[in-house]
């Protein structure tokens, strides 16, 4: 992203970001723009949005869009946002905590608004990992209505842990969970200063699009548990780490048997070879 833009702190006293929910405004046309292109938005797009904040992302949503749900935890906020949106048609605000909050079940109860099939939002960092988790769902159990693509700003670190490439300091146990559901794409780097006040670290605008894995794991409780167990010590060979789950000449062997050489530690797998590996323990 261009690092000539001058970031005002004009307008962003009128509400106090409040640490305790993780609150940093976003103060950047030129990452509001990266988000909002990322999303490839329709006037027929329905869309969700956590932690709308003072809306600043909202406000360039809701024209766009045909409709927008927003959750929002912060009380103070949510007045502020009803007062700011209250003649938009296409807005529903629900108050609350994201990760506990029954989506499905409540917007059943409002039938001008379908479920969300796209979501955007610069979300709060204290909880990214529980967030995609929902989104995504996981291995074992997928969301069963997978959303058809998901544009988040996070924290630059976890942004590159998503789309990180086997063999790289990055790929971790985070990378098979959520590449094995989802496409994952490195949009722009944001930096701290296009926020108010700025977080510690640099951020990331990612596209994540949900898509069915082929091949599937035959078993997918069972990949869930080797690739945790793969990754439970980083240094250690893969076949160290899987010794509990197989004795190791087995594993040798098989190992062998989907090209890999007996000594690979677990970030040198790619996706495909995960599955390979947990469909032949468990055939
Ligand atoms: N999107 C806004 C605000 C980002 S800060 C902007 O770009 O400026 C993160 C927002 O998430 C805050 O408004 C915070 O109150 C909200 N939030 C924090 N925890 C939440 C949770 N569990 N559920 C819903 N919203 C949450």
């Amino acid at each position: 992203m261009a690092n000539s833009e001058n970031f005002d702190d004009r307008g962003f006293g009128e509400v106090k970001p409040r640490r305790v929910f993780a609150q940093h405004w976003l103060r950047s046309e030129a990452a509001l723009s990266a988000i909002i292109n990322a999303g490839e938005l329709s006037s027929q797009d329905k869309i969700l949005e956590i932690g709308p904040g003072t809306g600043i992302l909202t406000q360039r949503l809701l024209p766009l869009v045909k409709s927008l749900v927003a959750v929002e935890i912060d009380r103070n906020l949510c007045k502020l946002l009803v007062q700011k949106y209250r003649e938009k048609k296409n807005f529903i605000l629900l108050q609350g905590d994201f990760l506990e909050l029954d989506l499905a079940g409540i917007l059943a109860a409002y039938p001008e608004f379908q479920q969300p099939e796209k979501v955007m939002a610069n979300i709060p960092y204290n909880i990214t990992g529980p967030i995609i988790e929902k989104l995504l769902g996981t291995i074992a159990q997928p969301n069963p209505q997978p959303f058809t693509s998901i544009v988040l700003l996070i924290q630059k670190e976890v942004a590159e842990r998503l789309v990180a490439k086997p063999s790289s300091r990055a790929f971790g146990a985070l990378t098979v969970r959520v590449q094995y559901l989802a496409e994952c794409e490195y949009v722009c780097t944001v930096p701290a200063k296009a926020f108010y006040p700025p977080p510690k670290v640099d951020s990331a605008v990612v596209k994540l699009t949900p898509r069915a894995t082929y091949p599937p794991a035959n078993n997918p409780k069972k990949l869930e548990t080797i690739v945790k167990l793969g990754f439970s010590s980083k240094r250690k060979m893969l076949r160290n780490n899987l010794q509990s789950v197989m004795e190791r000449d087995n594993l040798n062997q098989l190992l062998e048997k989907i090209a890999l050489n007996s000594q690979v530690r677990a970030e040198d797998l790619s996706i495909a070879q995960w599955v390979e590996l947990c469909n032949h323990l468990f055939d």
